[in-house]
């Protein structure tokens, strides 16, 4: 028997965005993880005595990008603080990170669950640097590998406003979206680009009383699969611990680290969690303090882009396209200017968005390259649509006359023309090919005018007949008009 009559999950998140810079947060070093291991590391990101470190600009600025675009106020003065623990993989003992004055802070987040609008507070953003990586695949020891050292992340904090694992894995899902449209991080999930700490609770209400589980934090997800699975599994792990120890009292058990064991499908324990005055926080007397003068901060703001939720959203409302063809258009920066430019262009918004995502997808997937590879520019394309809403051409020539723009650079008009794909508006003409085909499918007729049960089927078979000897160029509308009215007479 449950005796929880009313659980509500209360989740956040910790996440760590690698950004796309070509040199590390400190040194000069490239930013090459999978280059031969310990080939990019140097004096400064190894932490030597004597050695000083550099900040690097374009890591600063990205960061401050990503924080405008999360809603965040940017500081002016920022400075920079050791935390310090010892692991292997950090070889000088600490961390360079940003301890009390983060670079970005207090901001809102928006996103969309199953087409419902969602917000979550961000609490702040920072800059810091990455960790080298232990490796565990040789049996009887441990290797290190340091060329991640001094990777620039952007660390990024949420409130707990979370109130599911679905609604958790939407919102991860919209932040890679955001840092790969402002392009500033790559966001490769299996390179490690993006890793998602949720922190997880459950308030459960019982007998007009709330009971809170302690917070578990599942370390180091790297997959926006395991973040919702292992979300799922926490709430009911908490739910079924509290029940088992009839734990009605608030804080008696202390918040911890848990990691995600994907072969399993459980989080395990790993250690309690450590409180802040553990990394003994000082600030790095190597590094300057960060101040961003309104000249600087003016011109990061200009790059700042449409997030792609506010996007979508407008593809939706402006262009009439469904959600999902919008998510499809919006998935990749480049592709969604085009898109907007062929609107701009006088592209007819619903005929577009569909040829965009049947015909021009399709072929940019075939070919596995963006569409703004395909060599087909906004003009030609918005053409196309054009054509095909004006019944110039139909659905099946402009389909062929799509294939046959990818190859030649003329426009979609004079192509037409040439390949002789221009709908015949001509009723005589057309009305030649429906007496032909009735002509030639006699049994065909007669289902369509007496069989109730082949009617349909034998309709459409005329129809296609009739499409077929006009070489794909009646107007198929024309086409079943005529056919009605044919089927009419004796
Ligand atoms: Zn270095
Ligand atoms: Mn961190």
């Amino acid at each position: 028997m449950t005796v929880a009559t009313k659980v509500r999950p209360i989740i956040g998140l910790e996440i760590h965005v690698q950004l796309r810079t070509r040199t590390k947060l400190f040194c000069g070093c490239e930013v090459q993880t999978d280059a031969p291991p310990n080939s990019r590391v140097c004096g400064i990101c190894l932490g030597h005595p004597g050695t000083l470190p550099v900040m690097n600009r374009v890591a600063l600025e990205s960061a401050a990008l990503a924080g405008m675009a999360l809603g965040c106020e940017i500081a002016r003065f920022t400075k920079w603080d050791r935390k310090s623990y010892y692991y292997p993989d950090l070889p000088k003992n600490y961390q360079i990170s940003q301890y009390d004055i983060p670079l970005a802070a207090g901001g809102t987040f928006e996103f969309d669950v199953d087409g419902s609008p969602r917000e979550i507070r961000i609490r702040r953003a920072h800059l810091e640097e990455d960790a080298g990586k232990n490796i565990h695949d040789t049996p009887g020891c441990t290797l290190v590998d340091l060329n991640r050292t001094g990777t620039p992340l952007l660390e990024i904090v949420t409130e707990p406003d979370l109130a599911s694992a679905d609604d958790t894995y939407a919102f991860c899902v919209e932040l890679q979206r955001l840092v790969r449209h402002l392009g500033v991080s790559e966001a490769d999930m299996q390179k490690g680009h993006m890793r998602f700490e949720p922190n997880v609770n459950v308030a459960i209400e019982h007998n007009g009383r709330e009971y809170r589980t302690p917070i578990a934090e599942v370390k180091n997800i790297n997959s926006f699969k395991f973040v919702r699975q292992a979300i799922s599994y926490e709430i009911e792990r908490q739910v079924a611990v509290w029940e088992e120890n009839n734990d009605y009292v608030i804080g008696k058990a202390s918040n911890e680290n848990r990691g995600w064991d994907a072969d399993r499908g459980v989080t395990e324990f790993q250690r309690g969690k450590e409180a802040a005055h553990d990394y003994r926080y000082f600030p790095d007397p190597d590094l300057l303090p960060v101040q961003l003068s309104d000249e600087t901060l003016g011109s990061i703001r200009a790059q700042l882009v449409e997030r792609p939720v506010q996007r979508r959203r407008r593809f939706a409302s402006e262009y009439g396209l469904s959600m999902k063809d919008a998510e499809t258009i919006v998935e990749h920066r480049p592709t969604a200017d085009l898109f907007d430019e062929v609107i701009k262009l006088g592209g007819p918004a619903e005929i577009a968005g569909k040829q965009f995502v049947n015909v021009w997808l399709k072929h940019a997937n075939d070919r596995g390259v963006a569409v703004t590879e395909l060599g087909v520019e906004a003009a030609r394309i918005a053409e196309l649509a054009k054509m095909t809403a004006e019944g110039t051409v139909n659905k099946t020539a402009a389909n062929q006359l799509a294939d046959a723009m990818l190859t030649r650079s003329n426009c979609p008009s004079a192509l037409a023309k040439e390949l002789g794909l221009v709908q015949v508006q001509d009723a005589d003409a057309t009305a030649r090919w429906v007496d032909e085909a009735f002509a030639a499918n006699q049994q065909a007729v007669s289902d369509a005018r007496t069989n109730p049960k082949k009617m349909q089927a034998a309709i459409g078979f005329l129809r296609g007949q009739v499409m077929k000897l006009s070489g794909g160029k009646a107007d198929p509308k024309l086409v079943g008009k005529l056919i009605e009215e044919r089927l009419q007479q004796p």
